[in-house]
């Protein structure tokens, strides 16, 4: 089977690789759909060590043809995805406590293990979630990375119906973090991009005040909307000035999640955090459960991903068009095609 692997010169190859033996627990997934995230050009290009010879894919959809012993959670026929948060060690304290993703021996898919980028994938049964019947597998493959991690965000960031959110980054997350707030969580949206296209698309999407930090003045649009500031600020933008604005932008008592990952650090004023109550968290995608609500409300249409389906072939010059900030939406790789 073809999949797309790293090599030495941080270049995708597409090789035929051969599937092992399915282990107890695990199961065959022949791959329908596989976004192309910004981590896995982080992959490819070393930036989070060397990773030749692994497969890449993190936004897999696959439908079951085969599963090992002991598998009761996935029958052949399902349909299930392939997710960053690829398998827990399930004891620690974090496995435990609805905290999965930070467990410290976890497996990351297309990173320490080969992931969905390829014509079939092996999972850990209990821990690929089930896509529901209904969804459109290639958005669904959207929703295993970019939108379980808006979602997520969203729900740490503890707005509230009727509250307002500022969203820092209206790119591939962004605009999937204001579809969950407007329509799962009934917050009111601030959508904040140096980008007018992405803030009319925002626009569209039914955000109730956008601003663009390179003409208009961020804090002054927002304390004059919300009175003393947003109940809440996520920033997936991949910028340090959207990070101190949004601790800027936010009233007392509120909290500021990152989600973006910018290499430098934020500066913090102390008496502000101190003083005000601020909260920084960050956000790492999602658990089981929260792609599973993820998957429902796309299900239910509340959100839609915006998907451009590709070949595996053209896995390379999506990555430069990656690096060149051309992208609109998700690309996402047509194993049919
Ligand atoms: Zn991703
Ligand atoms: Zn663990």
């Amino acid at each position: 089977m073809k999949a797309a692997v790293v090599n030495k010169e941080h270049i995708v190859d597409i090789v035929d690789k051969n599937i092992r033996e399915l282990k107890y627990g695990e199961a065959l997934l022949k791959m329908e759909y596989c976004g192309v995230c910004h981590t896995d050009l982080h992959v490819k290009n070393g930036h989070y060590g060397d990773k030749t010879g692994v497969t890449l894919g993190h936004e897999g959809i696959g439908v079951v043809t085969q599963v090992g012993e002991g598998v009761s959670s996935l029958k052949v026929g399902d349909r299930a995805s392939v997710a960053w948060f690829f398998e827990g060690c399930g004891h620690c304290e974090y496995c435990i406590t609805g905290r999965e993703t930070f467990c410290r021996e976890v497996k990351n898919a297309g990173y320490t293990v080969d992931g969905g980028m390829a014509e079939e994938c092996i999972v850990v049964a209990d821990y690929a979630v089930k896509v529901p019947e209904g969804l459109d597998p290639a958005a669904a493959s959207s929703i295993t990375c970019a939108g379980v991690t808006t979602y997520k965000a969203i729900k740490v960031s503890n707005v509230q119906a009727g509250q307002w959110v500022a969203i820092y980054g209206m790119g591939g997350l962004g605009n999937l973090a204001l579809q969950y707030a407007k329509n799962v969580f009934n917050a009111k949206v601030i959508a904040i991009d140096v980008n007018d296209a992405q803030l009319d698309f925002a626009k569209e999407l039914g955000a109730d005040v956008v601003i663009n930090p390179s003409t208009q003045d961020t804090q002054q649009l927002i304390m004059q909307h919300t009175k003393n500031g947003a109940h809440a600020a996520v920033v997936t933008a991949v910028a340090k000035a959207a990070f101190n604005s949004a601790v800027d932008c936010v009233r007392a008592g509120a909290r500021v999640v990152a989600v973006g990952l910018p290499p430098e650090a934020m500066s913090l004023n102390i008496p502000r955090l101190v003083l005000d109550g601020i909260e920084v968290v960050g956000s790492l995608v999602g658990t089981r459960k929260d792609l599973q609500e993820a998957f429902q409300f796309a299900l239910e249409g509340k959100v839609v991903p915006t998907v451009k389906k590709r070949s595996l072939k053209e896995i390379n010059s999506i990555f430069s068009e990656m690096e060149q900030g051309k992208i609109k939406g998700r690309m996402v790789i047509d194993f049919n095609a």
